[in-house]
């Protein structure tokens, strides 16, 4: 980790990550996969020998919270929403990251500057 800057310039930035923070919209965190589904009727256009067509698209959510592992499903008309929550998630961790970065160069400086 490089210690650049005065106390200052990293408060400063600090202060712009929190900002930043601060105008983060609704987030979630998880990640999306597209997938194609095989039916169980028989005769259907998915299990055509020649050219099967699977159902689909489905979309799946999944994600860790407090240990425990989930999915669902998400419909089309929810994908545009949940993908801006998944994309603000990902830049509150970065913000987060970046904070905590600041934070560990700030102390270390401090402590240099003790009398
Ligand atoms: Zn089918």
């Amino acid at each position: 980790m490089k210690t650049t800057g005065s106390v200052q310039t990293i408060s400063k930035n600090i202060e712009a990550v929190k900002a930043r923070l601060l105008a983060l919209g609704e987030m979630r965190p998880g990640s999306l996969t597209r997938q194609y589904n095989v039916c169980g009727k028989p005769n259907c256009r998915c299990k055509d020998p020649e050219h099967p067509r699977r159902h689909g698209p489905y979309y799946k959510l999944s994600y860790a919270h407090k240990g425990k592992f989930t999915t669902q499903f998400i419909r089309k008309e929810a994908l545009a929403q949940v993908r801006s929550e998944l994309a603000n998630y990902k830049k509150f961790r970065s913000l987060s990251a970046q904070w905590v970065d600041l934070a560990l160069q700030l102390a270390k400086l401090k402590l240099t500057l003790l009398p």
